[in-house]
């Protein structure tokens, strides 16, 4: 029997009868944790068949500074990591193993919100990891320095420890 595949945004109705309601009797992480294989039982003709469904369906969603609460927005993420590491020497596929990462730490949180902020820090530290320059642009735009001397003593913090680059 085939296996149908389907991503998020096909709504998870029967291959079978077309029906909508599913049962999922089966979750389990795959791809290195960037899918959820889910195996459903359909409610109407009881075949089962399984999905292949996008990490986003597991990320926490972000709690803001308002209160308010957003889905993880992966785009988002990858567009304020390039705009800090403009013209700066870091690969795509470096820069794409850090967010990689982000989502692994996210989702081992285990928790289905969590604050931005954690999600900010968790940014920073792998631009740090990757471009020191680039690492100062972001946190300097995320942290909003309000103190100058704040700035200058990151940057003198920075100058002291030695070099993360491979
Ligand atoms: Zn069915």
């Amino acid at each position: 029997m085939a296996v149908p595949t389907y991503d998020r945004f096909q709504p998870m109705h029967c291959p079978f009868c077309s029906a909508h309601d599913t049962k999922v009797i089966d979750s389990r992480l795959v791809a290195e944790g960037d899918q959820v294989r889910r195996r459903r039982e359909c409610l109407a003709c009881g075949e089962r068949f399984t999905t292949f469904e996008t990490a986003e369906l597991v990320m926490p969603r972000l709690i803001k500074q308002d209160g308010s609460r957003q889905p993880f927005d992966e785009q988002k993420l990858r567009a304020g990591m390039q705009r800090a590491l403009e013209k700066r020497p870091v690969s795509v596929e470096r820069l794409e193993a850090a967010i990689a990462h982000i989502k692994h730490q996210l989702r081992a949180t285990g928790e289905r919100e969590i604050k931005s902020r954690v999600l900010g820090e968790l940014v920073m530290a792998e631009l740090q990891k990757l471009d020191e320059v680039a690492y100062i642009r972001f946190a300097s735009v995320y942290r909003r320095f309000q103190d100058l001397n704040e700035f200058r003593e990151e940057i003198e913090r920075l100058s002291r420890e030695p070099a993360k680059n491979e």
